[in-house]
């Protein structure tokens, strides 16, 4: 579907074997075809600068090694400084606090949020052996507090059941001392989103982890977003104060540029992804098959 980076650079650069290091005209050259795939990958366009800048410092003049193609030798500058953007393999779900621990999902509506608060009780569950709560703190949409409450019968895990009435910071309030009351180890609050971020939905969010202390906030978002990637994470991050992102939909046609545009503008650490609808859809992030699919 897409043409890789190796072959658009392949046509530039190969006229430069054995010409020892790279100069600035063809990195230049280059870097508009790493731009462009960056871009086609979904990466937000101020992300991509960065990252242009970055590989440029480091690609002009570096000598390309004999045994390569001044080609591949761009590519591999290029892999190598997304990997390091992407950041760290393999940072769990920190479990290390008193009991009950608290877990505030947040994300806009539809990005998979309560999907993955099912997909990681269900983890915690079974790997982890910890006991969970899960509470909808959704009080405008009853489905979505339904859902939970399904996901959480087909898990086996325990849901906080429904109160009318109650506000979202009630219902998280309730949920943890509930979760005291009943041995949980863990409550995972699945927080009401929004189709877009505004400003009532922030001052909810930072209402409810004032009032819940949350030891995690992770921001769950669809590895599709483009361009808002960066305002989405952005916003959460400097409003809320996110602990880590998860992206879901990585198992779609997308190649996940939005894992390098929030992990970039946040510095936060991609814990998971989501890689489908079942609750056994849920694996380790590794940066260097993110980077590999972003290059194509
Ligand atoms: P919320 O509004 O953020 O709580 O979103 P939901 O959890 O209700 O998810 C919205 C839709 O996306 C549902 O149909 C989910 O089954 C689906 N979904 C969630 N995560 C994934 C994923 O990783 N892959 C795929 N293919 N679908 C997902």
């Amino acid at each position: 579907m897409f043409e890789s980076l190796q072959d658009r650079l392949g046509s530039i650069l190969n006229g430069l074997t054995g010409r020892g290091a790279l100069s600035e005209k063809d990195v230049s050259a280059a870097l508009r075809e790493v731009r462009r795939a960056l871009l086609e990958a979904d990466v937000a366009l101020e992300v991509v600068r960065s990252f242009t800048d970055k590989v440029r410092e480091k690609a002009v003049g570096a000598d390309v090694l004999k045994s390569i193609k001044p080609g591949q030798m761009v590519v591999k500058i290029v892999h190598d400084e997304l990997v390091a953007m992407l950041g760290e393999e393999g940072v769990a779900i920190d479990l290390n606090a008193p009991a009950p621990l608290v877990v505030m999902m947040v994300g806009l509506q539809g990005s998979g949020k309560t999907t993955t608060t099912g997909k990681i009780a269900a983890r915690l569950a079974s790997r982890d052996k910890k006991k969970a709560l899960m509470a909808s703190l959704d009080t405008r949409r009853p489905a979505a507090q339904e859902q939970l409450r399904q996901l959480g019968e087909q898990t086996g895990v325990d849901t906080l059941p429904i109160v009318a009435g109650q506000s979202p910071t009630q219902i998280a309030e309730r949920a943890v001392q509930a979760a005291r009351l009943g041995g949980h180890d863990i409550v995972i609050l699945d927080t009401a989103g929004r189709t877009h971020i505004d400003e009532p939905l922030m001052v909810e969010m930072a209402d409810i982890k004032a009032k819940s202390s949350p030891h995690e906030i992770l921001l769950v978002a669809d590895a599709l977003t483009g361009q808002d990637a960066v305002n989405l994470a952005r916003n959460f991050d400097e409003r809320v104060g996110i602990t880590g992102l998860v992206l879901t939909r990585m198992d779609g046609d997308g190649r996940g540029g939005a894992a390098l545009s929030m992990r970039a503008v946040t510095g936060k650490p991609i814990k998971l992804i989501g890689t489908g609808e079942k609750m056994d859809a849920l694996e380790e992030f590794h940066p260097r098959r993110i980077a590999d699919r972003i290059l194509g």
